[in-house]
């Protein structure tokens, strides 16, 4: 199979090469996204393989389907930036890598919310300069605090477990309860109930139309005043700009955010010789509670390891024929 594919890092090559070593697949790597501008560039492949910075709306499915592209690979669990119920009247079959290490991202943000804490970015500045004042650095133990978890799929259960590991109550709000959680003695309550117990709310959900700005002011007002809020799902779970206000009121107390609605113009481009145009993102920056890291919580060497793995498993099932497992059904 002639695979084109998009967005390529330079940290992807090496694994998806391995990967590819026993196969009959040709890989073209390109550094451009996928977009309507780039669409001639998948004339004579089979197959694209594409990522979170890849545009692949209706339009460019057409092109897509009108280039002979039989199937679209992602190269990400979540799927929110691909138009599904376009590529299924196209018949063109879409497969994903629904999971590679939750443990990744689960971590990640636990690494958000120590941060937040007890502020160790700003103590390894500080020292750097030879000033070793604690003042202002105090946080609060993790032990003993409740922990609400918004989604207890994959990511959401591996992120209980570190939390019960911490000494913390976990409580939960999922629309579909798991028997694995509820084994490990995490009580599910209304999403209400999860805002207003806890101390620190994580979202582990993906994004859809229910999803969509779940985190507003409402939401905000249901928090303890003065709570941490921490997402590593997908950007617009959080109306960023009701977040902003709620932290300019203190309702919020911290916010730890991997994910950010508007990152597709900012995340994974080095733009620091450039300015910013993006008011809602400058604003967030200037508060010291908050932390914003560049959607880099899938990003270990295990994580990409196994992206690359089932990418490459994903092409050469389809080439088989028959049920594909990894496959999105609209
Ligand atoms: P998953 O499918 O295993 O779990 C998602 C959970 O969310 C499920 O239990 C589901 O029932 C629940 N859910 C769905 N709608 C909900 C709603 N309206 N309210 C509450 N819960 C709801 O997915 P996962 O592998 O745990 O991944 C979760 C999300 O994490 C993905 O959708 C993706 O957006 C994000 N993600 C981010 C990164 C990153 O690098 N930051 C990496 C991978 C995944």
């Amino acid at each position: 199979m002639k695979v084109a594919i998009f967005s390529t890092k330079y940290y992807e090559k090496d694994y998806l090469n391995k990967h590819n070593a026993n196969t009959t697949h040709e890989l073209i790597y390109f550094d451009v996204p996928l977009n309507k501008i780039s669409l001639a560039l998948t004339i004579g492949y089979d197959a694209v393989c594409v990522t979170l910075t890849d545009t692949i709306n209706k339009e460019v499915i057409q092109g897509l389907a009108h280039n002979n592209i039989q199937l679209i690979d992602l190269r990400t669990a979540g799927y929110d930036y691909v138009d599904i119920n376009a590529a299924a009247e196209k018949n063109i079959t879409v497969l994903r890598v629904p999971a590679y290490s939750p443990e990744a991202i689960a971590e990640h943000a636990t690494a958000l919310i120590l941060t937040l804490n007890r502020k160790t970015h700003k103590a390894f500045n500080r020292v750097r300069e030879h000033n070793f004042s604690i003042n202002n650095l105090m946080g609060f133990n993790l032990n003993g605090k409740t922990v609400g978890v918004i989604g207890t799929g994959k990511i959401g259960r591996a992120f209980c477990n570190i939390m019960q590991g911490f000494g913390c109550s976990v409580i939960a709000y999922d629309i579909k309860q798991s028997p694995k959680v509820i084994a490990k003695g995490i009580a599910y309550k209304s999403f209400d109930d999860v805002l207003a117990q806890s101390d620190i709310v994580a979202i582990h959900c993906p994004l859809n139309e229910q999803t969509k700005y779940l985190f507003n002011t409402a939401a905000f007002a249901k928090m303890k005043k003065g709570a941490m809020l921490i997402n590593t799902s997908r950007g617009a779970v959080i109306n960023t700009t009701d977040a902003i206000e709620a932290l300019k009121t203190e309702q919020l107390g911290y916010l730890g955010i991997d994910v950010y609605e508007g990152e597709a113009e900012l995340f994974f481009k080095d733009l620091s010789n450039e300015v910013i145009d993006d008011d809602v993102m400058a604003q967030l920056l200037s508060f010291s509670n908050v932390l914003v890291t560049p959607h880099q919580a899938f990003f270990t060497t295990e994580a990409v390891n196994e992206i690359a793995k089932i990418t490459i498993k994903n092409f050469s099932d389809f080439e088989k024929g028959g049920k594909l497992e990894n496959q999105i059904i609209v």
